[in-house]
């Protein structure tokens, strides 16, 4: 049973950190392929025990990166120019990247995307748990330990998969 509440989440996710580091130390003797198998498994498991349209925590809690193709797509979707979605919904770093300007996300209502089909690529690919590279990403991917429960439930699993004991 996957823990999906967001109350509960945060109960039994908070004060892991140190039992984290070292799990993350743990793994460094592991075979990094064999490691990014397990998690990509496990992910395809939980990712359909797990709601994300009754959730949408990361659109609440995260700073979407918009890429140019994005907000080229994005904007005529919204039968806008690139000029005026920029002036409406973007902010832009000192190195000229683009920024969703609100946090949480302009463009969730109820829990859920409603630019779904045209959201941003940082949104599609988040939580990154199907991506090669799980070890080495697993610091990034701790900073949402307790506020996704994909990546909860993943991680969790993954521990007692592989036998890690703290
Ligand atoms: S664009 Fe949609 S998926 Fe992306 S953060 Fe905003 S509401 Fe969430
Ligand atoms: S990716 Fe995680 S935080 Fe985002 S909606 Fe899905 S379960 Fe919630």
């Amino acid at each position: 049973m996957y823990i999906t509440d967001l109350t509960e989440l945060k109960r039994v996710a908070s004060g892991r950190d140190e039992e984290n580091d070292q799990f993350r130390s743990w793994l460094k003797d592991k075979d990094d392929a064999g490691t990014d198998a397990l998690v990509h498994t496990i992910t395809d498991k939980v990712s359909t025990a797990v709601n994300c349209t009754e959730c949408g925590n990361c659109c609440k809690n995260l700073i979407i990166e918009v890429s140019p193709s994005d907000l080229l797509k994005t904007s005529a979707s919204m039968a806008l120019a690139p000029e005026e979605f920029i002036e409406k919904y973007i902010e832009t770093s000192a190195k000229g990247t683009y920024f969703i300007n609100t946090i949480p996300c302009h463009f969730l209502a109820n829990k859920k995307c409603t630019i779904y089909e045209n959201r941003f690529t940082e949104c599609s690919d988040f939580p990154h748990l199907t991506k090669p590279g799980f070890r080495p990403r697993l610091l990034g991917t701790l900073l949402h330990f307790e506020t996704c429960p994909i990546i909860y439930n993943v991680i969790e699993e993954v521990k007692t998969t592989m036998g890690f004991v703290y």
